[in-house]
């Protein structure tokens, strides 16, 4: 590591950690650095601890959970095994909304609170509280699994992002800070043109960060366009894609064109990072320390390797608890040990959100993310597809940007023919011809959304 990065690790970060009063911060990475390599009853026995701790301190402190628990007729202590959570009710992002005030512990003081909000990409955004050490755990804890791609305090970073909200404009502080520090070079992914890419691939080749950090199709079209373009492209060391679906195709695509591993995120504004990929990218290890994960379907858990949702407890925001909160997202568990020898337990993350699945013909759920990006592999001239489900039995593809400005016969026949083979016989179809899909608010890009979807999983 070079002198000044030491410098900046060792010295200039504490120092300025202790100087904003979040010196904590440290000592959570400590702690997450070694429990990640504990023994795996050992992780599980902590894990239980604080499950425990969370769950009587919302029985006993928060109106929104007394009222709950007892209406669901359990106490904490009734909680005792994982399938015991099940008789807890879900938290709902709407109860959240409504019950904003009630879930809050009452006594607890208010200059220790942090106040946030969900970007509302995907529906009314959701307000929440987490008291101070919650953020410090939260840093510590994305902190740690950046450092699983080989990023380490003080690097250059390079980040291919979109929510304008996650960059605020710097105050004078920032400022002296973004002297000593060094800055994180920033391409916004909501405009993408080939100049600000082009431009976007110079500074990269100047700046030389070790670490991209990206939205996951952001990165993908970036790539893509640089490989056409057949320039000498900017190797970095890894790259963190997060927010989005990753395709094994764009992965593939990353991976060859910036000749660096990429090591695939899933995080949300309510708890940072969720679970991340390892140096083994052996599906995603969790952030168990601080987040006890269960995936359902229905009012069941899923079997190892079956798709459900995941619910999320933070056990470590004592100031306003979220028990069994639904993401929104889904993952199956990975089984068997990882070669790194962390215990923290492994999902994998294929189709994303819930409304991100097709239902098919026989109700079968189909990743709408595979689906388009195949269709996209095969038919490239189509340029970019987006699948519609309205209603049971019927999808809209959503076609444009590309150089086919309508479909030929040809086109139709394919696509119907993979419409069959994966979402079965009698799918009625519809075609909508557009200049170019545009992405969310936030920059994300939206594959597919199913309106029916969720019936299926609840
Ligand atoms: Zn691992």
């Amino acid at each position: 590591m070079p002198i000044y990065q030491q410098f900046i690790k060792h010295i200039l970060n504490p120092l300025d950690l202790w100087r904003s009063g979040d010196y904590a911060e440290i000592r959570y990475f400590k702690e997450f650095e070694r429990t990640q390599f504990l023994p795996p009853d050992e992780l599980q026995e902590l894990v239980w601890q604080r499950l425990r701790n969370i769950l009587h301190l919302a029985y006993c402190r928060i109106p929104y959970y007394k009222l709950v628990f007892d209406r669901a007729g359990i106490v904490p202590d009734d909680i005792k095994t994982d399938s015991d959570m099940l008789s807890v009710p879900i938290l709902e992002k709407r109860d959240v909304q409504t019950n904003l005030q009630t879930m809050l512990d009452p006594e607890f003081p208010k200059h220790r609170l942090i106040f946030d909000q969900t970007g509302g990409s995907t529906g009314t955004p959701v307000s929440y509280y987490y008291n101070i050490e919650r953020k410090w755990a939260r840093q510590a804890a994305a902190l740690r699994h950046d450092c699983w791609s080989g990023y380490d305090v003080g690097q250059r970073l390079a980040s291919l992002w979109g929510a304008a909200r996650d960059m605020p404009t710097p105050g004078w502080k920032q400022k002296i800070k973004s002297l000593i520090f060094p800055k994180i070079l920033q391409l916004n992914s909501i405009q993408m043109t080939p100049k600000l890419m082009l431009e976007f691939h110079e500074q990269l080749k100047r700046y030389r960060p070790p670490i991209i950090l990206a939205y996951a199709n952001a990165l993908a079209l970036f790539a893509s366009f640089l490989k056409r373009q057949n320039i000498i492209v900017y190797q970095p060391k890894g790259i963190i894609t997060s927010a989005e679906v990753l395709t094994l195709e764009d992965r593939q695509l990353i991976e060859e064109t910036f000749g660096a591993p990429v090591f695939n995120r899933l995080g949300c504004r309510e708890f940072s990072v969720v679970a991340s990929e390892c140096e083994q990218h052996n599906g995603m290890h969790i952030m168990a320390e601080g987040l006890y994960i269960e995936l359902v379907r229905g009012s069941r858990h899923t079997e190892n390797g079956e798709t459900g949702e995941i619910l999320v407890t933070d056990l470590l925001n004592t100031a306003m608890p979220m028990i069994r909160y639904r993401l929104g997202d889904t993952a199956s568990w990975d089984t068997g040990t990882c070669s790194c020898g962390r215990a923290l337990p492994r999902i994998n993350n294929v189709a994303g959100r819930v409304t991100d699945f097709i239902v098919g013909m026989d109700n079968r759920l189909c990743s709408g993310v595979a689906l388009a990006t195949f269709i996209v592999a095969k038919r490239p001239s189509f340029g970019q597809i987006q699948i519609i489900q309205e209603e049971y039995g019927k999808i809209l593809y959503r076609i444009g940007g590309g150089k086919d400005r309508t479909l030929n016969q040809d086109g139709i026949d394919f696509i119907r023919q993979q419409t069959e083979m994966y979402l079965g016989k009698g799918m009625q179809i519809d075609f909508e011809y557009v200049d170019s899909i545009p992405h969310e608010a936030s920059g994300k890009y939206i594959f597919s959304r199913s309106k029916i979807a969720q019936e299926i999983f609840r």
